[in-house]
């Protein structure tokens, strides 16, 4: 506060110049003492010895007054924050929690210091929810996050309606890190767990519009059809997915899917993921292998036109219909090698 009340002063005798008369003729008596002399402006102003002693009685009384106002203004402009006021407060440390009891600050007293949120007051160890879009037959779009460190995962399943085995298994993953907080120290694990809830309902590839959202984005290759969709981002489904990636920038992306036929599962890639896809490898018996870039897809986009390593995981078509413990047990680990990547899972043994 030391430093906050010769600036609170100056403001409100600067206030008072704008609005307040008989604090104007205070500031400007202040003025000419300090620089001609009082009595020399009493007589300039008032020739006769009574005029004076008049004029210094009436003076004092309005000095009196002015102090009385200028105290008054000074106060209350401690007590009524300026919209234009920064007061400065303890930045928060990690761990510092805003008590239950604090009182909500509108828009008014909204700080500089507030925005953009900080993290750091919360738990960042708890998990949020968050619905960042809705289909086009109104179901939620949700995700869960881990963390609020700079190194961001994204994983996501089931952009293709009938191809969700990725579902219960990123599930799986998001109860997973509930239980080991380690993991997103350092990182922000942004899980999806369906990315396309109608198709996933009716058991079709694209969205209820009959779009194939894993062809629908603005990479350079996109193709418009009506099964691409007229325009890049057309779909709700494929805008959620994209506002995740604008917000989040994650350094590496994993999107889960099963091939059409038996026999072809692999970790595919795009971007600079060859060794993301090497280390995924490591835990599962699925092979890397490069399928070349789809026009407008996710892949093409988030890895060919931002260069964001990103996976492609064909599961195997048998795994369909399997529960999330089972998912888990075979392909668990290649999610974790994907979260802590590049730190080899290994580094995590005991799991
Ligand atoms: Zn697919």
């Amino acid at each position: 506060m030391r430093a906050a009340g010769p600036w609170l002063l100056t403001k409100g005798v600067a206030r008072m110049d704008a609005t307040m008369t008989r604090t104007h003729v205070l500031t400007r008596g202040g003025r000419l003492g300090s620089g001609g002399g009082v009595g020399g402006f009493l007589r300039t102003r008032h020739p006769s010895p009574f005029a004076q002693v008049r004029a210094t009685r009436s003076l004092a009384v309005t000095a009196l007054y002015g102090s009385v106002a200028a105290l008054t203004v000074v106060l209350a402009s401690t007590a009524c924050v300026d919209p234009q006021q920064k007061k400065i407060e303890p930045r928060p440390r990690a761990g510092d929690r805003r008590p239950a009891t604090a009182p909500h600050r509108g828009p008014g007293r909204m700080k500089a210091i507030d925005a953009p949120p900080s993290y750091a007051r919360y738990d960042v160890s708890m998990p949020r929810h968050e619905r960042v879009g809705t289909s086009v037959k109104g179901r939620p779009i949700e995700t869960v996050t881990f963390g609020n460190g700079h190194d961001c995962v994204f994983i996501l399943a089931t952009i293709h309606g009938d191809e969700d085995a990725g579902t219960p298994l990123v599930e799986r993953l998001r109860d997973y890190l509930r239980s080991r907080p380690d993991l997103s120290r350092g990182r922000r694990i942004v899980l999806m767990p369906l990315a396309n809830p109608d198709g996933m309902a009716e058991q079709t590839r694209g969205n209820s519009n009959g779009i194939d959202l894993n062809r629908n984005y603005p990479a350079g290759n996109f193709r418009a059809s009506s099964r691409n969709g007229d325009a890049a981002l057309s779909e709700p489904e494929s805008r959620a997915i994209y506002d995740v990636i604008e917000r989040c920038h994650p350094r590496r992306i994993v999107s889960i899917h099963q091939p059409l036929r038996s026999g072809v599962e692999c970790i595919d890639h795009d971007g600079p993921a060859e060794s993301l896809a090497e280390a995924m490898s490591l835990h599962a018996d699925i092979p890397v292998r490069k399928l070349g870039s789809r026009p407008g897809s996710l892949g093409s986009y988030a890895g060919v036109t931002l260069g964001i390593p990103i996976i492609t995981l064909e599961l195997p078509r048998e795994v369909k219909g399997w529960d999330g413990r089972r998912l888990w047990d075979a392909f668990g680990n290649m999610l974790l090698a994907a979260v802590t990547y590049p730190e080899p899972l290994t580094a995590l043994a005991g799991e």
